[in-house]
């Protein structure tokens, strides 16, 4: 629970809301609560530096809305993925288990212009949203663009309005940063047009609620276009980046958190960062397996929102777009795209264009669109059912996945591994206040560092269980020859 949750209101729904979602620490601050008109909901920093909502006691405590608890993609009184997308996709698309409903699966990349070289990967979450703006179908895209930090509001990202292909493209890159949607949300209802909206599958999912509770949104959102995702990080993983380059917290200004380097395999890349040192702007760069804490199984500054999520591919989103971490795809320093289509005129725009060669693209199956995430699903899937297992048995509340606890189908060590990364991201958070506390990065690595190790441990298996298993395996060959013989 965060310090700044300290007023409840008359209103059953906001307090519902406060003492499951917010206050068991299942926000995930993306501001759909705030969104709704005269809510009293507010997003903001948490110590932790992850944004999250809090009541915003100046407003009057009048609220008389019932739609907050189904609009928060964590509460128990929202939809969840499967039934949002089967009244929006069932129609047409096919259904698989992981990957949600789909018209069509690619891996590729944009080959015209210099969408690849400036996006992430391979460039197609732009090229997507460009092409629905130029080809008239949207007035504006509404994604993620750099801000310059005051010291009212150090965030470096936030949602904005693009309207021109400039701008958009502009826009480009992943952004590991909390951002939230309840401004941008309000300047949708204040500004008539039509409009794409891109986002992390938890956030298009709030998205699509907030689209069923209020006609002007549903009227001027045409598209969601979803982004794969692992899990969000708070402020501090840009901070722990920087802080290695010799930036301190919060001296930093700018972060690029992708940039390519050449003949080095996608998942290699590099970071960039700007901010001030000894007075003076600079600008460094560091490919980030040089860097501590880059491993993103280490789950570092992890919100816990995202040990409890099941989707893993914005199922409710029109397109989404993610790595080809794929073994066929992975060498190529200048980054693959999976692609998983549900609208049919994105379809269409996406099949023209590789007719014309501006797109490079390979049909790929459903399955292997879900294995290009395998380690996000059984995280996510087989891991989950575990975590929530262990909620269950705690008798917490919890939020309601599709998946269902159980912990018979993991044996030990993968339970144990389980355990090991919620307690990774709750420390990281601890370890690296108490670094800056100090002033120094050394800190959160002599904290942290002990449980990395002993995480690291549960994937060696020691080698008198092979021995073991090698025994045991000799064995039953030896009697069933025996027994033949
Ligand atoms: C928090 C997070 C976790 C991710 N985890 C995974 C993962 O586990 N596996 C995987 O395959 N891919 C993951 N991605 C997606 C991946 O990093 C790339 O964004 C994706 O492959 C698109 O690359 P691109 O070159 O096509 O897009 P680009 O051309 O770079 O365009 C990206 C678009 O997304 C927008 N955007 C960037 N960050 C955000 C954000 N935080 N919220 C909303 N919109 C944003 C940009 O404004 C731009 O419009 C993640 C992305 C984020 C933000
Ligand atoms: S997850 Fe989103 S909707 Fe739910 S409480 Fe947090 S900010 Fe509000
Ligand atoms: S892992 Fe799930 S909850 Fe976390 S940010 Fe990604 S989509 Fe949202």
């Amino acid at each position: 629970m965060t310090e700044q949750i300290t007023a409840k209101i008359q209103n059953t729904e906001v307090n519902q809301l406060l003492e499951t979602v917010i206050e068991g620490g299942y926000c995930v601050g993306c501001g759909a609560c705030a969104a709704i008109s005269g809510s009293p909901m507010k997003m903001k920093l948490d110590t932790e530096q992850k944004l999250q909502a809090t009541i915003d006691t100046s407003t009057p405590s009048t609220f008389s809305s019932h739609a907050i608890m189904s609009v928060c993609p964590f509460s128990s009184q929202s939809l969840n993925e499967d039934q949002i997308s089967q009244e929006l996709f069932s129609h047409d698309g096919q259904y698989h288990q992981q990957i949600g409903y789909y018209l069509n699966t690619y891996a590729g990349y944009v080959a015209e212009d210099d969408y690849r070289d400036r996006g992430s990967s391979g460039g197609m979450g732009t090229w997507i949203v460009t092409n629905l703006l130029s080809q008239g179908l949207v007035d504006g895209v509404i994604h993620i663009h750099q801000r310059h930090p005051s010291p009212d509001d150090p965030r470096l990202f936030h949602y904005q309005l693009s309207t021109t292909v400039e701008q958009v493209r502009n826009g480009a890159k992943s952004r590991y940063y909390p951002v939230e949607i309840s401004e941008v949300m309000q300047l949708i209802r204040e500004q008539p047009g039509r409009y794409v909206i891109v986002g992390i599958p938890c956030f298009i999912k709030a998205v699509r609620l907030l689209m069923r509770q209020d006609p002007l949104l549903a009227e001027r959102i045409k598209f969601c276009v979803g982004l794969i995702c692992g899990h969000l990080k708070s402020t501090r993983f840009a901070e722990m980046l920087a802080w290695q380059c010799g930036i301190e917290p919060n001296h930093l200004l700018a972060i690029d958190f992708r940039k390519k380097l050449p003949d080095a395999n996608a998942n290699r890349y590099g970071i960039e960062v700007t901010g001030l040192q000894t007075d003076q702007i600079v600008t460094h760069s560091s490919p980030v397996y040089d860097l501590y804490g880059t491993d993103w199984g280490l789950g570092f500054f992890k919100y816990k929102a995202c040990d409890y999520c099941d989707d893993v591919v914005a199922e409710t989103a029109d397109v989404t777009v993610g790595d080809a971490w794929l073994p066929q795809y992975v060498k190529d320093s200048q980054g693959t795209n999976v692609v998983i289509v549900r609208h049919p005129i994105i379809r269409e725009i996406i099949e023209c264009a590789m007719t014309e060669r501006k797109l490079h693209m390979d049909q790929i199956s459903a399955n292997e669109a879900a294995q290009s995430q395998k380690s996000g699903f059984q995280h996510r899937r087989e891991g989950l059912a575990y975590r929530l297992y262990l909620k269950e048995q705690q008798g917490d509340w919890y939020p309601q996945k599709r998946v269902k606890p159980s912990a018979s189908h993991l044996n030990k060590n993968l339970q144990a591994r389980q355990m090991m990364r919620v307690a990774l991201a709750t420390q990281s958070h601890i370890a690296f206040k108490n670094a800056v506390d100090a002033g120094q990065f050394s800190v959160f690595q002599q904290q942290i560092d002990p449980l990395v190790q002993k995480y690291k441990q549960l994937y060696h298996t020691p080698s008198w269980k092979r021995v073991a298993r090698r025994m045991k395996r000799l064995l039953v060959n030896f009697l069933s020859n025996f027994k033949r013989g």
